[in-house]
């Protein structure tokens, strides 16, 4: 299919040509067809597919004719979760709307001055790119007008509900008429998706571009099981000397991690910096530009932050703590292998995260490969076709509380369903426990010398299947 079979307006044909697209993605294939003929529609689509444009073509096509309402408020409205995401949307608005002569984009985010955004609402407005609380904001103040308004976006809907807007959510579509278009994006479009779909939409027409899996087909999984935080300081220390990686995103679970990771980077001559919500927007946007333009290698990142981050340099993701939620794990990945490329998302998993690993794997429909830096392993290996076994070091692992065979089941320290470990009656006295809640007891320097059992990668890391935390 072309685009010039869409029957979208010339001028966007021309600015879509300008941006080098050569023929639809799958989700534009098939939202901008129901989208120009007026349908609702709901479709499951990540950052990455190309469903900013899926939105913004047939957006910009209404804004080609004028409106039948004299107004300056906007015509089209779109939601974002964060920041981050909002500019993006502004900025792809503005390359594919270029030559239309009505297509003026505002954004109105959060942690900005409000002067300048009470200045940008009292002017002509054709786009509004939002996050819901400051536009709740701005409408209780009697600021925005949405009589012409005619089509409203919520992206990533599915991130906007996690994270608790769908109230300022709701309370912005019920200022809008009710005769609007109204299109919802989310990553998934499961139960809790579908009641906010039925309360906000019009007999949305459903569409499901791909599966994440095959969404995630030119990014290749590592997982690495990690001991501690020392061992995945060690681990991303390897990770980081490998000229392959130009740049990566290394995800924290709390904004101090990352600032410290960050700052430890640096303090190691990395080329690092931190992104999360506790930074100003000004210093936010500021290291996103810095990151485009190459001057950072290494971005250390909490989910919010680094969501909808498009650069096209990022060839590793490093999941330094594994995310609560597997929809989290395909945003983050979905970091590198943009627009075609290829990239590779590496996780740290720890004794703690083997509920999180399976909730993962089970939405994305595939199996992580684990694999093992020599000198790194971690001090019980995954054996091939299920269950552990201690390492062949028998002074290391009779040392070790987690004392494996998947021979003799080892009860007292079997994984649990529920992502606990069942603390050992039998731990060893000689183990400190970290602050992972695991039992260390002897040093990295005896990680040495055990090769693994798995089949070694061009990096010279060795691949083994991963059993270590799936439950028997
Ligand atoms: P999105 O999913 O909207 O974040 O888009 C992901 C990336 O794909 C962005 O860099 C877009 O510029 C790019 N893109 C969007 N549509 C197309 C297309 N039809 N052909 C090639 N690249 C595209």
């Amino acid at each position: 299919m072309s685009f010039e079979s869409l029957n979208l307006h010339p001028l966007i044909l021309k600015a879509i040509n300008d941006a080098g697209y050569t023929s639809p993605t799958p989700i534009q294939e098939q939202a901008i067809p129901e989208l120009l003929a007026g349908h609702d529609v709901m479709a499951s689509a990540q950052t990455g597919t190309g469903k900013t444009a899926a939105f913004m073509l047939p957006a910009l096509h209404r804004l080609a004719s004028p409106s039948e309402v004299r107004s300056r408020g906007p015509r089209v409205l779109v939601l974002t979760p964060t920041r981050e995401l909002a500019l993006q949307v502004s900025e792809a608005t503005a390359k594919y709307g270029k030559y239309l002569p009505r297509a003026k984009v505002v954004s109105i985010l959060g942690g900005m001055p409000y002067p300048l955004q009470n200045k940008l609402l009292s002017q002509m407005v054709d786009i509004l790119v939002a996050t819901p609380g400051r536009l709740v904001d701005h409408i209780q103040r009697g600021r925005i007008d949405f009589s012409r308004l005619e089509m409203l976006v919520l992206d990533e809907a599915d991130r906007m509900l996690d994270m608790g807007f769908i109230e300022d959510v709701e309370r912005i579509v019920s200022a809008t008429p009710a005769t609007r278009q109204t299109l919802l994006f989310s990553a998934t479009l499961d139960g809790p998706m579908d009641n906010v779909a039925a309360r906000l939409l019009n007999s949305p027409k459903r569409i499901q571009v791909a599966t994440s899996k095959a969404q995630l087909n030119n990014i290749e999984q590592r997982l690495h099981y990690v001991d501690d935080i020392s061992h995945k300081n060690q681990l991303l220390d390897h990770l980081l000397q490998d000229i392959a990686l130009k740049q990566a995103i290394v995800f924290t679970a709390t904004k101090r991690d990352a600032d410290m990771l960050a700052d430890s980077l640096s303090a190691q001559g990395h080329t690092a910096a931190a992104l999360h919500g506790d930074m100003s927007q000004r210093d936010r946007n500021r290291t996103l530009v810095k990151l485009r333009q190459g001057g950072i290698r290494v971005l250390v990142a909490t989910d919010v932050a680094a969501r909808g981050i498009d650069v096209a340099g990022i060839t590793h993701v490093i999941n330094f703590d594994l995310p609560k939620f597997a929809e989290d794990y395909v945003h983050r990945i979905g970091r590198t292998g943009r627009a075609g490329a290829s990239g590779i998302a590496v996780s740290f998993a720890s004794s703690k995260d083997g509920i999180h690993l399976k909730k993962i794997e089970r939405f994305t429909g595939h199996r992580i490969a684990s694999h093992v830096v020599p000198g790194l392993e971690p001090r019980v290996k995954p054996r091939p076709g299920g269950g552990v076994q201690p390492r062949s070091t028998t002074s290391v692992a009779h040392k070790r509380s987690r004392t494996w065979s998947s021979d003799v089941p080892h009860r007292s320290n079997a994984y649990r369903s529920d992502g606990d470990w069942k603390a050992g009656q039998s731990r060893s006295p000689a183990g400190n426990r970290d602050t992972w809640g695991n039992t260390a007891s002897s040093t990295r320097a005896s990680r040495a010398g055990s090769g693994g059992n798995g089949r070694r990668d061009s990096l010279g890391n060795t691949t083994a299947s991963s059993a270590y935390f799936r439950g028997k």
